[in-house]
């Protein structure tokens, strides 16, 4: 369904595709911008105390020994003494899962992936696409401070790429190689009471985003890190993790940094009266991951019929116009006045192929919240119906109400 409808393609797939790489069609690219604009909505403009930022992809490689991920940002890695397949060492127990065979002791694997900037051969020098793009807003952390008037505590929140030498990608775009992380940096003061409070509190915050936004409380939970599993930056970890078909998956992470980037990077925060490195408690949520699983968690069968129970925030259309017929003229000159109303407020479909009920299942399928269609009654009283996708029941609206009747059912 996610191929047939335009939500995710296989990456370069004319060439036989290019293994972790995925591509978002129409769908997809307007399912991830709306979870974008709400967790921006929810993390920047509803809040008075974080900021945005946007830092490059490819850094000074120092940053990244800096942080530590050159030398420590690793998987161990096992390799099948029969089938040469490699497995993640905590992913897999004493035998090749593919053919059984004897497994190689651990090997240290880096997850950071190289590029060569220059253009003279002899000039090139060895970079990395980032890993995680929290490094491009620890290594700005004076120019923010310095160039607005955020205070301690403030969080700086960042959207955008980041890439991984994985050696198992699969489940679909769960595990790519090049993938999307939203991310916020919340600093504090450097004291253990207070990394407890905000630690608990974005928990809970980042979890209550996901269930305001649709999914199932059964089948989410939280999950702690063990100590000997946690990240090498990080003091405490928590996973939120969706129950998916290949079971308890991680999608979003809440750690407790400490001061161990800003230290690592030689920065720190000067108060009225006093310097220190700050704390840092970060949540850190894969785009990607949100996507299939806010996909996952709203399709629903119903018989033949194919529902796709998404937030209306998330909907790729907010609503889709039809003309009852599409061979009358009047019919069809009326849907598109509403069709072209609509379209300067909301992403909306429209169309006219087969019959008015099949045109209910594909937008149905694709989990447009509201369907509008002009039939003959709307050229005599300046009407369209309305049809809820979830309770399939409708109502007349008048034309000239269409616009703020949509605004109050999206919310
Ligand atoms: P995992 O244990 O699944 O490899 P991780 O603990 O390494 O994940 P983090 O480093 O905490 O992940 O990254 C934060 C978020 O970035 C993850 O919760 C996930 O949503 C996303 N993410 C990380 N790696 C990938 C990937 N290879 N593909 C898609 N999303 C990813």
């Amino acid at each position: 369904m996610a191929k047939r409808r335009g939500f995710v393609f296989p990456g370069s797939e004319i060439y036989g595709g290019f293994g972790g790489f995925w591509d978002y069609g129409p769908l997809g690219t307007e399912l991830k911008n709306n979870i974008k604009k709400a967790w921006w909505q929810s993390m920047v403009y509803d809040r008075d105390d974080v900021v945005g930022a946007d830092a490059a992809i490819i850094m000074n490689p120092k940053v990244w020994e800096a942080s530590g991920h050159t030398e420590a940002f690793t998987d161990p890695l096992v390799e099948c003494k029969a089938c040469h397949h490699r497995f993640r060492a905590d992913k897999v127990k004493e035998v090749c899962p593919d053919c059984g065979g004897e497994l190689t002791e651990p090997k240290k694997f880096n997850l950071l992936t190289e590029v060569y900037i220059g253009t003279v051969e002899e000039n090139k020098t060895k970079a990395y696409l980032r890993g995680e793009i929290t490094q491009g807003v620890f290594v700005n952390f004076a120019n923010i401070v310095n160039s607005t008037r955020v205070k301690i505590p403030f969080g700086v929140a960042q959207i955008g790429k980041a890439f991984r030498n994985e050696i198992t990608p699969g489940n679909f775009t769960f595990r790519s190689l090049e993938f999307e992380q939203m991310e916020l940096e919340y600093f504090i003061k450097p004291d253990e009471k207070e990394a407890d409070k905000q630690f608990d509190f974005w928990k809970q915050e980042r979890m209550n985003w996901y269930v305001s936004l649709g999914i199932a409380k059964d089948n989410l939970r939280f999950r702690e890190h063990e100590d000997n599993e946690r990240a090498h930056y990080a003091k405490a970890a928590v996973d939120i993790e969706y129950q998916a078909p290949f079971g308890w998956s991680e999608f979003e992470g809440i750690h407790n940094r400490g001061d161990y980037d800003l230290k690592n990077h030689k920065l720190s925060y000067k108060d009225e009266n006093e310097e220190y490195t700050p704390w840092v408690i970060e949540t850190s949520g894969g785009v990607d991951r949100a996507a299939l699983f806010f996909l996952i968690d709203s399709y629903q069968e119903d018989g033949e019929r194919v529902i796709l129970k998404l937030n209306p925030k998330l909907a790729p259309f907010k609503a889709a116009v039809f003309p009852l017929l599409p061979n009358k003229e009047e019919l069809v000159g009326k849907a598109k006045e509403v069709y072209q109303m609509l379209k300067k407020e909301f992403n909306v479909a429209w169309d006219e192929r087969g019959n008015i009920g099949k045109r209910y299942f594909a937008q149905d399928e694709i989990g447009t919240p509201y369907c509008l269609t002009v039939d003959f009654t709307s050229l005599e009283d300046d009407t369209v119906t309305f049809r809820d996708r979830d309770t399939a029941k409708q109502e007349r609206v008048s034309v000239d109400k269409a616009v703020p009747y949509l605004q109050n059912k999206l919310g």
